[in-house]
Parts: C-alpha cells; sequence; structure tokens
C-alpha cells in the first residue's frame, strides 16, 4: 500500500514551490491506487493561522488535487509527548540548557578555528545536580535527539545514492524550552503513525532527513523512501525564495491561470518529459515517472502559464462553457457559435464578458487618423444587424472597390471599426454574432 503526504504548514499561502511537493506527492498516491494525506504542520501556535489553513484546502480543491484523509498536528500533541518519553528511555534524548547567545558564540568560535558549527554536545557532561541548578536559574532546557556519530545512508528517489556523516550535524532540537515540539520530531511520529510509504519534498530537507531516519529508527520504525525535488529558481536562474510570496496559487488563480495549465507545467518541470498541456489529472499521473526528475535547480517562468492556458481553454468543448456563458447573458442559441468563434482568441476566461459585451453593445469602433474618412464611410454602408456568413465578405468587397485599398489596410480598420480591438477572431465568423452595430 502506498501512501504519501503534503504537510504545508499554515503560515501563509501556497505558493508554486508547495505545488510541486504537494503534486508529486499526490501523482504517486494516486498512480499506485494508495492514501494521499494532506497534514497541517501547525504546532507553531502563533504563527499557524485557520485563515491558511483554509485557503490551503481551497488552492487544493481548486486544483483537484484531492485528499483522502486530513490530519493536523496540533491535534495529535500527546503522540509526540510519547515519542519523546520513548527516545528518553532509550537514552536518545537529552536536555541542554545553553541560550541562543552562548550558541552563537560557540558556533563563531568553531567557525575561526576552522570547524564546522556544530554543537558540542557540553549538555551531556552535565550531572543531575548541575542540571537541577541550570534548571532552578534558566528554567526548562531544550530536549536534543542524540545522533549515532556514523553515516546515514540511503537511496533518494530523485538524489540518488546519498551519505551523509552525521558528526557533521549538530544533534537536532526536537522540543523547545517553551516545551513545544517541533517539525522534526512531529513529522516522524506522524509518518510512521500513518504509515507514511513515500516522502518527496523540497532538498532544503536534506539535513532533517538524515536526522530523521536515525529518529525514526531509534523509535523502532523503518524509514520510508525519500526523495528530494530540487528548489525552483526564476527564469534567469535568480533564488526565487522572496519572490514565492507574490507566486502564490490563490494570485495565478485571480489572475485566470487555469488549474491543468499549472497542473501540466508543474507536474513535469524539472523532468525530461517535455511540458505539454495534459487534458485531466489521468494524463498527469500517467505519464509522471518520479525518476525522470533531476537534481539541478528548475527553472520557473510564470509566463508559461499564459500559453497553456490560452491552450487548454482552446481545447474545451462548449457543454464545459455552457453554465459560464449563461451566466455572462450570452443567449442560449448564441452560446455554442459565439464559444466556437471565441476560445481561439483568449487568454482567460475573464476575457469573455467583455467579447459578448462588444458583441450585444456594439463596439467603440478604434480608428487611426489616417483611416477615418475610409472608416467613417464603411460604417455608412454597413447595414443593420443580423450579418450571414457572407456580410464581412460583402461590405469588405465593396470598400475595396470604393477606395482602391486592399490586403491589411483594407481589412484592419474595419475590424478595429467593428471590434474596437486590433486582434480577434475571424470577422467572417464574428459578424453574424453581432447584435448591434458599432457605436457611432
Ligand atoms: N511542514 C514542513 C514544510 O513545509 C513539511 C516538510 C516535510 O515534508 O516533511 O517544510
Amino acid at each position: 500500500m502506498t501512501i504519501t503526504r503534503f504537510a504545508p504548514s499554515p503560515t501563509g499561502y501556497l505558493h508554486v514551490g508547495n505545488l510541486r511537493t504537494a503534486l508529486m506527492n499526490w501523482m504517486i498516491a494516486r498512480k499506485a491506487g494508495g492514501t494521499f494525506i494532506l497534514r497541517l504542520d501547525d504546532t507553531d501556535p502563533e504563527r499557524s493561522k485557520q485563515e491558511y489553513a483554509d485557503a490551503i484546502r481551497q488552492d487544493l480543491e481548486w486544483l483537484g488535487l484531492t485528499w483522502d484523509r486530513m490530519e493536523r498536528q496540533s491535534e495529535r500533541l500527546d503522540r509526540y509527548a510519547a515519542a519523546a518519553d520513548t527516545l528518553r528511555e532509550k537514552g536518545r534524548f537529552y536536555e541542554a540548557f545553553e541560550t541562543p547567545t552562548e550558541l552563537d558564540l560557540k558556533r563563531k568560535k568553531q567557525l575561526n578555528m576552522g570547524k564546522p558549527p556544530v554543537y558540542d554536545r557540553a549538555a551531556l557532561a552535565l550531572s543531575d545536580d548541575e542540571k537541577a541548578k541550570l534548571r532552578a536559574e534558566r528554567g526548562e532546557g531544550v530536549w536534543r535527539f542524540l545522533l549515532d556519530h556514523e553515516r546515514i545512508v540511503w537511496t533518494d528517489g530523485i538524489l540518488g545514492d546519498i551519505s551523509i556523516d552525521a558528526a557533521s550535524v549538530s544533534d537536532p532540537v526536537l522540543i523547545r524550552q517553551d516545551g513545544q515540539v517541533l517539525y522534526t520530531l512531529a513529522s516522524v511520529v506522524d509518518d510512521t503513525d500513518f504509515g507514511v510509504t513515500h516522502v518527496v519534498r523540497g532538498s532544503d530537507h536534506v539535513t532533517n532527513t538524515a536526522t530523521q531516519i536515525q529518529i525514526i529508527e531509534a523509535l523502532g520504525f523503518t524509514p520510508p523512501a525519500f526523495a528530494h525535488h530540487s528548489l525552483l529558481t526564476g527564469p534567469q536562474g535568480e533564488a526565487l525564495s522572496k519572490r514565492l510570496g507574490t507566486l502564490a496559487l490563490r494570485d495565478l488563480r485571480a489572475a485566470g491561470i487555469e488549474p491543468m495549465a499549472l497542473l501540466s507545467l508543474m507536474a513535469r518541470l524539472g523532468s525530461n518529459q517535455p511540458v505539454e498541456l495534459r487534458a485531466d489529472h489521468a494524463e498527469l499521473i500517467e505519464g509522471f515517472d518520479l525518476g525522470q526528475f533531476g537534481a539541478a535547480p528548475t527553472k520557473f517562468d510564470a509566463d508559461d502559464l499564459k500559453p497553456l492556458t490560452a491552450r487548454y481553454l482552446a481545447s474545451l468543448p462548449y457543454g464545459a462553457m455552457a453554465d459560464e456563458l449563461a451566466e455572462l447573458g450570452v443567449p442560449d442559441d448564441l452560446a455554442p457559435r459565439f464559444w466556437e468563434v471565441l476560445r481561439e482568441n483568449i487568454e482567460t476566461r475573464a476575457d469573455l464578458g467583455p467579447w459578448w459585451e462588444i458583441l450585444r453593445d456594439g463596439a467603440v469602433p478604434l480608428i487611426e487618423d489616417a483611416d477615418r474618412d475610409f472608416v467613417i464611410d464603411a460604417l455608412a454602408r454597413l447595414p443593420e444587424p443580423p450579418y450571414g456568413p457572407q456580410t464581412w465578405a460583402d461590405w469588405t468587397g465593396a470598400m475595396k472597390d470604393a477606395s482602391g485599398r486592399k490586403g491589411k489596410a483594407l481589412f484592419m480598420p474595419l475590424r478595429m471599426a467593428l471590434t474596437g480591438r486590433a486582434r480577434g477572431p475571424e470577422m467572417a465568423d464574428f459578424m453574424p454574432l453581432m447584435q448591434a452595430r458599432p457605436r457611432a
């Protein structure tokens, strides 16, 4: 049984980087007919907000990334306390009392001596009396996991064989001074409790994975399969971390990006497979192969979402748009034809309303100075709607004879007069949809 999870912290809105993680885990579960868990990593009560938890669910729903089970870490604190007790019993958990300033000083000294800034385990040498004294002076300590100083190895689903020297890593703090359980422990307890079999996350978690493997084993469990995907950069390879806030999924949605466009890009970006528009979730899942993803940073350009969105919309049959067109007020007898003519000529759904207004009320003509007399003459010869499939050919033919214009000089001013725009659908198809003449 394959079980994966997506574990965002509800401390902000999901962005494209989060989506990549969510999508890979979701596709692994769906491809295997397994279970996908949505887990909210909300042990930090100050930064976690219900508003963000709601937004995470809405964003995933918008994308159709359904989950089979939802869990919140804040509801599982007793499980983490029990795991902490187990680690204590096994001699793998120790209390330390250094202040942040003291730790900082230690790190600086180590760096000055050219040593890696790894916690020196001074607290391990404390006697019970010394600990009691420190506790009386400073309050509770933090709890650190005692790493086994050996090499931690795993075969990563993306990065291949990994080997990390545990001695190069500080014993991780798993419980803060105020008693708050930190992500590293909570995540391990959840992953083992829920039987998670595959964990895909960003390569910023590689060191976490090393320590988590030891914690899982200390608790008596077998680690899941791990894979770490590369992090996203901007189109020029620049760090995206600061800009990710502007690439929130809800902003892309507000900008009219279609879910299938976003999913099609994010499901293949950074892999050997081409980014192509996929028609539906089944197609995304079918072609997905984690082994095709590379370790190199992955360039992301939000502009790539626009052509994919346009192509997705162009691919939709009328049935998929009928309700939306009815809501815009396009009459039923006109709507199928309206969609046929417009679907290749919109960037987002939001373009449909303005096009319908142009057809219903008549366009405000766009007229270049040099074309003024020509267009005024042309509009004077334009019959009242309704128009037929021949109207454009007849009208432009008559104007060609009258003015001697041809080609672009003939057609463009007339298009701009009828639509108020320089670009749009085939005019021969457009005219029969017009309900009104251009507004004079
Ligand atoms: N809440 C963690 C994060 O968002 C989860 C990491 C993980 O997948 O274990 O980074």
